[in-house]
């Protein structure tokens, strides 16, 4: 059956979208509720806990700092992390010359498993010359000018024009989450130390409503919850960021090794 189609995607917020996609919108959003809303508490809150013995030597004054330090690293993070996330979806990344001959897909080719789609400089489903260095995604249907890889969080490609703010976005996204894993094991270690259990109690009853049949064991079920979700968010995005830091490092050999021929 022959078939052909002019529908690719246009950008990362052009449907249908990735389950990934939609599941990165909402892991931000529990994170940023998270950080916000429950693990920053506890730091203010701590000020109840040092007035009585550092009241003296501007212990209060410390407590303050280190909250707005906190805020505002989180809003800086939160606001990097929103700013590339959303430039790396909306960059065009397709090759420019097969998009000025806008001809018809051929979606038949497509559908032949085990055939390069790009060879010689020529897409089979395109039906255009290509520039070196591009190859066709399946996933968005066109063309990618230096193309590196499709990303499904992001519901689009990461090539050439836009890796610099791919890469910036990865390593925000590195920081912020070991931040909120931090603030999460401040409020936790609260939980766990005699001296200030009180106040972890406290707080929670601030924030939870009263109503919850057992604030603490729900209060610790979010907290064990942020723990669990900052370190998968780490584990993944460090990782992701040690391949192409080493990536990185094995082009910059490669080209010094190409130099000396
Ligand atoms: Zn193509
Ligand atoms: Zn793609």
């Amino acid at each position: 059956m022959y078939t052909t189609n002019a529908w690719y995607r246009t950008h990362g917020y052009h449907p249908p979208f990735d389950t990934w996609f939609v599941l990165m919108w909402v892991t931000f959003l529990i994170m940023v509720t998270g950080y916000f809303g429950f693990s920053l508490k506890f730091i203010e809150e701590d000020r109840y806990y040092t007035k009585e013995f550092f009241i003296e030597d501007g212990g209060i004054n410390n407590v303050h700092r280190q909250k707005s330090t906190w805020s505002f690293l989180g809003i800086l993070f939160s606001s990097i992390i929103i700013f590339t996330c959303m430039k790396v979806s909306l960059t065009d990344t397709s090759d420019k010359r097969v998009m000025k001959e806008s001809k018809e897909r051929d979606m038949s080719y497509a559908m032949v498993k085990g055939i390069p789609v790009v060879v010689d400089g020529w897409c089979s489903i395109c039906k255009s010359n290509v520039g070196s260095g591009t190859r066709h995604c399946k996933f968005c249907n066109k063309c990618i000018q230096g193309y590196d890889h499709h990303c499904r969080w992001l519901n689009c490609c990461v090539a050439e024009s836009n890796y610099r703010t791919f890469i910036l976005f990865v390593i925000s996204t590195f920081i912020a989450s070991t931040m909120s894993l931090w603030l999460a094991i401040n409020a936790i270690g609260m939980y766990f130390n005699s001296e200030s259990k009180y106040n972890y109690e406290l707080i929670l009853h601030n924030i939870l409503p009263s109503s919850t049949l057992n604030t603490v064991f729900f209060g610790l079920f979010i907290n064990i919850l942020l723990i669990l979700l900052s370190s998968i968010i780490m584990a993944f995005v460090g990782h992701l960021l040690f391949f192409h830091i080493r990536l990185c490092k094995y082009y910059k050999i490669y080209f010094i090794f190409m130099n000396y021929l």
